[in-house]
């Protein structure tokens, strides 16, 4: 196996440009049991895959809900993520006041606490992915950018590469990020309506203590906004979301006002915390939000794992199960069939 990247390091864009956070509470019912899949991953890795110790701290988190519909979701949220084993539960606005002090002056009626959510180390992961994918015979090709993909009488033949060289493969896993729809596209399958867009994040240097004994992270739900420490400071998103190609975006220093004001009305504490950096990554997702995952049904040999939202770093691990299994699948059919697989 041969992982493609186009980048001199691996991990050079969304997987790090987020805001680390496992969060096992997602928002739509077909994702919670990947969502409490990698959750569970981070907390504990697996027998072949210890998790490095420094990857994941446990902190948990608070969601808020300051309308009655959303409480409602939240606590179907809860049983459902229950039922798939997580330890979750519902507080009241009271509790939610009583164990994070600043969000007296918070609008929310009702909290779901998640104990098992966490603070990530997205690269240290990839790292240990990338070790453990070496250590069973795969190689890593860095600063090598595939060019198009290669497709023969509708089954993958292998990627060409900017150098002009071939890579022959007859399976191949498009894990292109931002760059997935671009691809689709170029071999005339449909994108899938997946879109790029772009969010910031914003921290202070100072304001960790007003969080001391909180959750790790807290998160609004009616009213978009997200906090939690980093480092000294807080690291803060308003959750914009503006459509943007591929590539590293632009920064919008013009946000600022428009976030600070969106921060301040959910979080108060935020209000006149200076905002001392920030920066902005990719977000790619379809318009219901679902992952591509698995066998493409037009191209033989072409597998995805793409278009995973906010949920990438969560979901990392059952991501890659997926994907390995359906490739596994694939190449034993391939197998009993008498044709040769090669990656
Ligand atoms: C601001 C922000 C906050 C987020 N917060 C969270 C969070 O708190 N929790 C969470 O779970 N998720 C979060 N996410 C989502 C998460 O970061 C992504 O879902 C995840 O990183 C996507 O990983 P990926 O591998 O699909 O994409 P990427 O990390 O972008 O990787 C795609 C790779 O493909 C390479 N590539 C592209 N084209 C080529 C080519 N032609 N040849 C060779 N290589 C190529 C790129 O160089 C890149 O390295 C957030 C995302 C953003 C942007």
């Amino acid at each position: 196996m041969t992982l493609v990247e186009q980048e001199a390091g691996p991990g050079r864009h969304a997987t790090s440009q987020n805001a680390a956070m496992v969060r096992g509470l997602a928002g739509e019912d077909w994702i919670r049991p990947l969502s409490i899949e990698g959750q569970q991953f981070w907390n504990r890795g697996t027998s072949s895959l210890p998790l490095p110790r420094a990857a994941f701290r446990k902190t948990g988190s608070l969601l808020l809900a300051s309308e009655e519909e959303t409480a409602k979701k939240l606590q179907a949220w809860v049983l459902h993520a229950q039922h798939l084993g997580s330890p979750a539960e519902m507080w009241s606005a009271e509790r939610c006041r009583m164990v994070v002090p600043c969000l007296r002056g918070s609008p929310l009626i009702a909290g779901a606490y998640s104990p098992d959510d966490g603070i990530a180390d997205p690269l240290m992961l990839t790292e240990a992915f990338l070790k453990a994918m070496v250590r069973e015979g795969g190689s890593l090709r860095l600063e090598t950018k595939v060019e198009a993909i290669l497709v023969e009488r509708g089954k993958v033949r292998g990627v060409s590469l900017a150098d002009g060289s071939k890579l022959e493969a007859s399976a191949l896993v498009l894990a292109a990020g931002a760059w997935s729809p671009g691809f689709l596209r170029s071999l005339g399958l449909s994108d899938r309506g997946i879109g790029v867009f772009r969010r910031h994040i914003h921290c202070s240097l100072v304001g960790a203590d007003l969080l001391e004994k909180a959750p790790g992270f807290l998160w609004h739900l009616d009213l978009q906004a997200y906090v939690r420490v980093e480092g000294d400071g807080l690291l803060f998103s308003a959750c914009d979301a503006e459509p943007c190609p591929p590539g590293l975006p632009q920064e919008d220093s013009s946000l600022l006002d428009r976030v600070s004001e969106r921060l301040s009305s959910c979080f108060p504490f935020l209000q006149d915390l200076p905002i001392s950096r920030f920066w902005a990554g990719l977000r790619t997702y379809r318009p219901d939000h679902r992952f591509l995952l698995g066998e493409d049904p037009e191209i033989q040999g072409l597998f995805h794992a793409t278009a995973l939202g906010g949920h990438g770093v969560t979901c990392a691990a059952p991501v890659g199960r997926i994907t390995a299994e359906a490739v596994q699948a694939w190449h034993q059919d391939q197998e009993r069939r008498g044709q040769k697989a090669f990656f």
